[in-house]
């Protein structure tokens, strides 16, 4: 087969901006297009773990992302009941590379370094552009854009997310289905003093603590949401310190801080597993579009 020389890549999240750089690096001409019209990600937290760091260094921005995050250099995940009395403290190993066991970073600044990378490498990225048709068959696909042009790729990879519209060409219709949870999120400032991750256990809810930045931290919470329920965001805060009201220790004075000004993100969690294989044609699926899990794994 004949080496592919013009690779579409559908959706600039996490996995789109990842195997863009990864094929840009490798020499391919590569286009990323992100269906929001800016390049604004969903703010508050995300961990990172050994074995996603190292691919981060293999695409080449680790330095970077341990710049802009927080990196927990032992590992160190406190677990607490939820009044804060000590239940046991784990250690996150460091991945057989040696990066740090697992950093914490806004989502935002870990989408800085992936455009900056993008950028240096000259994919070219078009924004507000989705795709509205892919003809994978033959000796190219050939991809109808929102803008009404037509262009034909060797490859295009399906990178948008877990309502991926372009699954569907691969697996038939499969819907992502709702895990009975709901995540509480919000960010505030660090005490200096708190450089663990902290797991806090509640009755059917759990509570983390995770430094995001030398200067910030975030807040996340689980607890069972019925099916169907969304709020509108100007209750956001009364709700989350609701949901967790019973938590005390190291989270109460984050949970008290909650109000109309917090940076606060209310998501219900679904998951998706498509069946392999991952592609038809020349179409391929990657991340959430294929294997969204949820949340809950570390
Ligand atoms: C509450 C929660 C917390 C999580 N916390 C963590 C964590 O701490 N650590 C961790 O490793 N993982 C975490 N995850 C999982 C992680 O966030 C996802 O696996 C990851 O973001 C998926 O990236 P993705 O690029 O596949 O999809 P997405 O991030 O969903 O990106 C898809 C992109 O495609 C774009 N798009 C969609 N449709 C189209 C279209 N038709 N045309 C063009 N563009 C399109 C979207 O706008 C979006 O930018 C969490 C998930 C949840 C729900």
């Amino acid at each position: 087969m004949r080496r592919p020389e013009r690779i579409l890549v559908v959706g600039a999240g996490i996995a789109g901006c990842s195997a863009a750089i990864a094929l840009a690096s490798q020499g391919f001409g590569v286009t990323l297009v992100e269906k929001q019209a800016e390049w604004r990600f969903q703010s508050s937290g995300i961990f990172i773990y050994g074995n996603g760091l190292e691919a981060l260094r293999a695409v080449g921005v680790l330095p970077r992302i341990l710049e802009a995050g927080f990196a927990i250099e032992d590992g160190r995940n406190v677990y607490l009941d939820h009044l804060g009395a000590p239940i046991v403290d784990v250690f996150y190993p460091r991945s057989q590379g040696g990066a740090v066991p697992i950093v914490g970073i806004k989502r935002s600044e870990m989408h800085r370094v992936l455009a900056d990378r993008l950028s240096a490498l000259g994919v070219e990225i078009w924004l507000a552009t989705t795709v509205e048709r892919v003809d994978t068959e033959g000796e190219h696909a050939r991809v109808l854009l929102s803008d009404g042009t037509a262009q034909a790729f060797d490859l295009v990879v399906g990178a948008d997310g877990i309502r991926s519209q372009l699954r569907e060409q691969v697996t038939g219709p499969l819907a992502p289905r709702y895990t009975g949870f709901g995540v509480w999120r919000s960010v505030h400032e660090r005490p200096r003093a708190l450089v663990a991750k902290i797991m806090m256990m509640g009755i059917g809810k759990r509570l983390g603590i995770m430094p995001i930045a030398d200067d910030r931290l975030y807040l996340f919470g689980t607890v069972a949401e019925p099916a169907g329920r969304w709020y509108p965001k100007e209750e956001w805060p009364a709700r989350m310190r609701e949901r967790f009201a019973e938590f005390g220790g190291p989270a109460r004075p984050f949970l008290d801080q909650l109000g109309a000004d917090s940076e606060l993100l209310y998501t219900a969690v679904e998951e998706v597993q498509a069946p392999l294989p991952w592609h038809a044609g020349r179409l391929l699926l990657i991340g959430d579009a294929a294997h969204a899990s949820t949340p809950f794994m570390g």
